[in-house]
């Protein structure tokens, strides 16, 4: 197959479904990270700070869109607040705060997406529905005038039960739908729904996922060894 193939695979499964592939390029090194911007791949999606900008610091080219994907701690928000391109990980209005700190620091109204909370698993982050559904009452979003959240993120439990993915995707999309046709804060609009990964990617865009996230399938399993 190789990276080339994968990524011409996943944009004829997607692109005709409404639906953006963002490669995932942790802990690949930056050769393979050009071999699919080589392909046209343009959007990359890291869950480590560090690496995310170690990677936009690298060599690679300057056009790619860095997605920041996975917990982001509030320390480490200033790193990449002058360039990254969406976080689909907010998972507190704490972290919106810092976030909007940041944007204002550096003249940006930075694009995020609320993690919510959808599988059985103790050790996921978000939101719940509800408490998400009242911060869009506050005031307090209103004041974020640095960020914009364009939509929803969600992470199904790990599991082979197909129903029981395919029942938190959906379940997700129906809150997303609520959300879209309520009245929203102006600094939000619900137009992005990242869900689904290698292995529950084709569940979530039958259940209308407009961003998928991508890894192994495209670049192979991970080697670990340089993990922190
Ligand atoms: C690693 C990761 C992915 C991609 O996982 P694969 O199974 O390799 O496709 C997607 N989303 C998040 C948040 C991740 O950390």
């Amino acid at each position: 197959m190789g990276i080339r193939n994968n990524i011409a695979y996943f944009n004829g499964e997607l692109t005709p479904r409404g639906c953006t592939l963002i490669a995932v390029s942790k802990t690949q090194p930056i050769e393979k990270v050009q071999e699919a911007y080589d392909a046209g791949q343009r959007a990359f999606g890291e869950n480590k700070v560090q690496e995310l900008v170690s990677k936009y610091e690298s060599t690679l080219p300057k056009d790619i869109e860095w997605h920041l994907i996975g917990h982001l701690q509030r320390n480490k928000v200033k790193y990449i607040a002058p360039f990254v391109h969406l976080i689909h990980s907010v998972d507190s209005v704490k972290l919106l705060e810092e976030i909007n700190k940041q944007g204002a620091k550096c003249g940006r109204v930075i694009p995020c997406l609320a993690q919510i909370f959808i599988a059985d698993e103790e050790t996921k982050f978000g939101f719940d529905e509800q408490e998400f559904q009242l911060l869009m009452q506050s005031d307090e979003i209103r004041g974020f005038n640095n960020i914009r959240i364009e939509g929803l993120m969600g992470m199904a439990t790990l599991t082979d039960d197909e129903s029981k993915i395919r029942g938190e995707f959906r379940r997700l999309k129906l809150f997303f739908e609520q959300l879209k046709s309520g009245s929203l804060p102006p600094n939000v609009g619900m137009s992005q729904l990242s869900m689904g990964m290698s292995g529950d990617y084709k569940i979530a865009v039958e259940e209308g996922s407009t961003m998928v996230r991508i890894g192994t399938a495209i670049f192979g399993e991970r080697n670990y060894r340089h993990e922190d």
